[in-house]
């Protein structure tokens, strides 16, 4: 009997229970990827080239074996088991708000074709949801959730890829729909894909910057951080994986990224119980009629996504991320808070941005993080604390190689005064933007507005 792994966020072989469940279920397992045209298209170009990738990879893991097929996953997954006479389909469960409805509609559409959607185990080290205070409610505050996430604990990893690879049969079911031509913007370059390169990226981490990174971890001009957002967002890593190597190690470093792990398990709790975070903010803060609107917002929006405000720090950033699909967690704090803060747009845009942007790009992490900084959020930076970008700037670029290295307008300016080129004469970086807004006056702005709403 045939049982079938339909892979979604989880795209490895290693550490994969969903996949065990399915081998253990029928012998031989039928390796489905569904692809969905309708996210496919809203994914943005960086996250639909890695996806692609992503795919080739585990379809090399397979033996190239791994079904693709275009379509609803609710027609598609009931017709494949059809096809197959599979009576059980496993998956990772799903607890994004969108992937649950699916989930529940697949289910329900399964029942029809005479097979079962059997869950097990999710992207995360512990599912959301899980974690409750003693009177059974979630976490409003991420410190005490962090601890009871630690107390609650997580299961050992599963077997690796390799033992994986030995006990688990692929079967060829035969034609896969092309994944679909994903070129890659002009400019950009992406990290290498699938399950080997994650592992690869992790050792690395763990054998070199991970005991510095306490120290060095907010450092965007060091190669301080793992990197590793864009594999866990796909799967091709577990956090669980992670969370097991990092139990063998001592000291700050492995303290602060497990903290860290956690952030990326609150937020998914967070929003597991506020659905409506994904659009809306949990605590508006300031009165709607403050933000910009139709032109005005869009000039505004505009030169901050081409890395045009005249702030060095935040042009930086923005153009790592058309760069590279990615940005350093400090930095997209600062734009972020520039973007709502100092140009009084509403979060929302910004977070669109990142995620037509961002190889990844994820609802929990991207919403939350964006509700955490325009103060919106649970347990997010207060309203009032307002990111000045020539601080930040000093303190977490303090040689100017960062800012440098991504503003080539300003490479001939040395040291930290690269931070503030309009205190040099023009001459100095004739090309560079003007500064868009006065940042002592938009901060007093910001500041207004939040006392209004009290
Ligand atoms: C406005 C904004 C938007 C963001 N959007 C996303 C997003 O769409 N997807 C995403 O994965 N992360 C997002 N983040 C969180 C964070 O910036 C990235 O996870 C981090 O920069 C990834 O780099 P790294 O893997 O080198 O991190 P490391 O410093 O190596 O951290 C290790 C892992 O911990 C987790 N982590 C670290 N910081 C955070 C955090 N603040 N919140 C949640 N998890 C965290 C990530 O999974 C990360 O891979 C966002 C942050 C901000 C401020």
């Amino acid at each position: 009997m045939t049982a079938i792994h339909w892979f979604r966020r989880d795209l490895r072989l290693g550490d994969n229970p969903a996949l065990h469940s399915a081998a253990e279920a029928g012998g031989d397992v039928l390796a489905l990827y569904v692809l969905d045209p309708r996210i496919w298209e809203s994914a943005g170009a960086p996250r639909r080239a890695y996806l692609a990738r992503s795919l080739a990879a585990l379809d090399a893991q397979t033996g190239g074996r791994l079904l693709v097929r275009h379509g609803d996953p609710r027609d598609v997954v009931p017709a494949v088991a059809r096809e197959v006479g599979a009576e059980q389909v496993h998956v990772a469960a799903s607890y994004e708000p969108f992937g649950r409805r699916r989930d529940d509609d697949v289910e329900w559409q399964l029942e029809d074709a005479g097979a079962a959607l059997v869950r097990t185990g999710s992207a995360y080290a512990v599912a959301p949801g899980r974690v409750r205070n003693g009177s059974g409610a979630d976490y409003k505050v991420f410190t005490p959730f962090r601890r009871a996430w630690a107390e609650h604990g997580w299961r050992a990893p599963a077997p690796d890829a390799a033992a994986t690879a030995r006990d688990v049969t692929f079967v060829d079911a035969g034609r896969s729909d092309a994944v679909p031509d994903a070129p890659v913007p002009d400019g950009l370059e992406l990290p290498e894909a699938g399950e080997h390169a994650a592992l690869d990226r992790w050792r690395a981490m763990l054998d070199g910057p991970l005991s510095h990174y306490a120290d060095e971890r907010d450092r965007p001009d060091l190669d301080s951080t793992s990197r590793l957002s864009v594999p866990l967002k796909w799967g091709e890593i577990h956090p669980r994986t992670i969370l097991a190597d990092l139990a063998h190690r001592r000291g700050e470093g492995a303290d602060t990224f497990r903290s860290q792990i956690a952030w990326r398990e609150f937020h998914a709790d967070v929003l597991h119980h506020n659905p409506t975070a994904r659009r809306e903010s949990l605590t508006p803060v300031v009165p709607e009629a403050s933000w910009a609107s139709g032109d005005a917002e869009q000039r505004l929006l505009d030169a901050w996504a081409h890395g045009r405000t005249g702030y060095p720090v935040v042009d930086a950033g923005m153009r790592q991320l058309r760069a590279e699909g990615w940005m350093h967690n400090r930095v997209r704090m600062v734009v972020a808070s520039f973007l709502v803060k100092d140009l009084h747009v509403r979060w929302q845009r910004g977070a669109d941005h990142f995620m037509a942007w961002l190889a990844d790009g994820d609802v929990p992490q991207n919403q939350l993080n964006w509700q955490w900084v325009a103060g919106t959020g649970r347990d997010a930076a207060p309203y009032f604390r307002v990111f000045n970008p020539v601080t930040q700037g000093v303190k977490f670029d303090p040689h100017g190689h960062y800012v440098r290295r991504w503003v080539p307008e300003l490479r001939d300016i040395p040291g930290k005064a690269v931070h503030e080129p309009w205190k040099l004469p023009r001459s100095a970086a004739p090309d560079y933007a003007e500064r868009l807004v006065d940042h002592a006056h938009e901060r007093q702005v910001a500041l207004g507005a939040y006392q209004s709403m009290r």
